[in-house]
């Protein structure tokens, strides 16, 4: 314990904010627009461990898909535009805002597994009902 170097940890909210690595802060989380590196680059930390899955695709269109249908809706509503205006407004708002926050929330939830130590749940049996190998 006393060997291993000490690391100023960003929050996961920082770390999704800078596309960071989750315990050194400094180096990259991404080897290309979604793909996660093997490992950072600073510190070394693998990122085997990361498996965020659905989840960033699920958040962010679930977050930019209310945010930009309220305003398709209220513009809608109060002006009633032809429905070019919202080709060339709604349609690009959704696909950039989409764009824009998938890598950020794919790193914060990279770094809200790895500092919660979250990972797949396994189940521990004890064999069959009633029967607990401790007690023999
Ligand atoms: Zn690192």
């Amino acid at each position: 314990m006393a060997d291993e170097p000490f690391y100023d940890s960003p929050t996961p909210i920082e770390a999704g904010l800078r596309c960071c690595c989750p315990r050194c802060g400094e180096g990259k989380l991404f080897q290309g627009f979604l793909k996660l590196a093997p490992q950072c680059d600073r510190c070394g930390l693998d990122y085997g461990f990361a498996d965020p899955a659905d989840g960033p695709a699920f958040f962010v269109m679930s977050g930019v898909g209310i945010v930009v249908t309220a305003f398709f809706a209220y513009a809608e509503v109060m002006w009633q535009p032809p429905i070019w205006v919202h080709l060339v407004t709604t349609f690009p708002a959704l696909i950039i805002g989409c764009l824009a926050t998938l890598r950020p929330v794919k790193s914060w939830l990279v770094a809200s597994q790895y500092i919660n130590k979250a990972e797949e749940g396994r189940f521990e049996s004890l064999g069959r009902h009633d029967y607990d190998p401790r007690r023999l």
